[in-house]
């Protein structure tokens, strides 16, 4: 890609235009059509893109919001950024994500939106989530940060709720050099508005019509993006394939569940296994890079702690939280790497 990605920044550096414009909007309309949605917005980051969904939807303090404990933190510190409180529904024991019968118990009349998060690349249960949120008439949002190219009964992951998060951070699917994130979303007024919110609630400028913020799509990362948006789903099919080596040479271990209706794209590859520390130590002196994703879950980070909850709440999560070990998975890892790990793994666990 050297060629392509050195020609493209080029043309910005010289172009003098760096924030926005047309490099922009292009990657804007070519990631809309990758998912099927009608707008894509460029922003910041993946957390900006969160939280300028959730002040678009008007997400006040006295509103609750309802998401899973098990992710990064930046699926539920966006929602306490705009005052609101995040409600915790524990997951499903093997897909990792959202579980809608938990989730279903937790509406109040304070509930203003859900956020479903597809973690690791495997879309959340996305019709029951849906039914859910259109029976109580609120807003079901996509954290698509680990998901992008994975498919729910065939539709693009991110495609599906009222609007959807996706990140550029290095290490994703399709990674930036730098930050950088989008919102998509198919309803023209929140779009409108989130165009607004990221640059200073400005709908001409000067002119401010919403209390907004400073979150946009760098010009070089919109041009480095476009080219490796080409390579994504060969990259995505490569994840899945080292996915396929793992699950077929793995031993004794707890390899990931993938439900039948879905695409999963292997932003990671998490096994589980009781005795993960160890492992990951053996691993770690074997030069093998694993990690854990993610430990503590949220609702015992300690800026929750006014949440009020305790070990036990959310079991399930609780449980992943000590067994779950995310191995090396990247496009490009070869052959005697994936056979080092197997190896690696396969004689820990026996
Ligand atoms: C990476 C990530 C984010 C945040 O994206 P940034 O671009 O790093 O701000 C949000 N949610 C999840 C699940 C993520 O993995």
């Amino acid at each position: 890609m050297k060629e392509d990605i050195d020609n493209s920044v080029l043309k910005v550096l010289s172009s003098g235009g760096y924030i926005l414009g047309p490099e922009v909007e292009s990657f804007e309309h070519e990631m809309a059509e990758y998912l099927g949605s009608k707008h894509a917005i460029g922003v910041a980051s993946g957390t900006d893109a969160i939280f300028l969904i959730l002040k678009a939807l008007d997400v006040c303090p006295s509103d609750e919001v309802i998401t899973t404990p098990f992710t990064f933190i930046a699926t539920a510190d966006t929602i306490s950024n705009c005052g609101a409180k995040p409600v915790f529904a524990d997951i499903n024991p093997n897909t990792y994500n959202i579980d809608p019968n938990e989730v279903e118990k937790c509406f109040s009349s304070r509930t203003k939106a859900v956020i479903a998060v597809h973690l690791y690349g495997q879309p959340a249960e996305m019709d029951s989530l849906k039914a859910l949120t259109d029976s109580h008439g609120v807003p079901l949002v996509e954290d698509c940060a680990q998901s992008l190219g994975a498919e729910f009964k065939g539709r693009k992951a991110g495609s599906i709720g009222t609007a959807s998060a996706l990140s550029f951070f290095p290490t994703k699917n399709l990674g930036g050099a730098g930050d950088g994130g989008m919102v998509c979303t198919n309803d023209a007024r929140l779009a409108d508005r989130i165009r607004m919110l990221r640059v200073h609630g400005s709908h001409k400028k000067y002119h401010h019509s919403m209390i907004g913020i400073n979150s946009r799509l760098d010009a070089i990362q919109a041009a480095l993006l476009k080219v490796k948006l080409n390579y994504l789903d060969t990259w995505n099919g490569q994840r899945i394939e080292t996915a396929n080596y793992y699950n077929r040479n793995l031993k004794n271990i707890g390899t990931p569940y993938v439900m039948p209706s879905v695409s999963h794209v292997y932003h990671q590859y998490t096994i589980r296994i009781k005795q993960r520390d160890q492992l990951q130590e053996l691993l770690g002196e074997a030069g093998i890079g694993t990690s854990v994703y993610y430990k503590p879950p949220l609702h015992l980070q300690d800026c929750y702690r006014d949440l009020g909850h305790k070990r036990g709440d959310f079991p399930v999560s609780e449980k992943a939280s000590t067994e779950v070990l995310s191995l090396p998975m990247f496009p490009g890892i070869t052959q005697e790497e994936k056979e080092t790990v197997c190896d690696a793994v396969n004689n820990f666990s026996g």
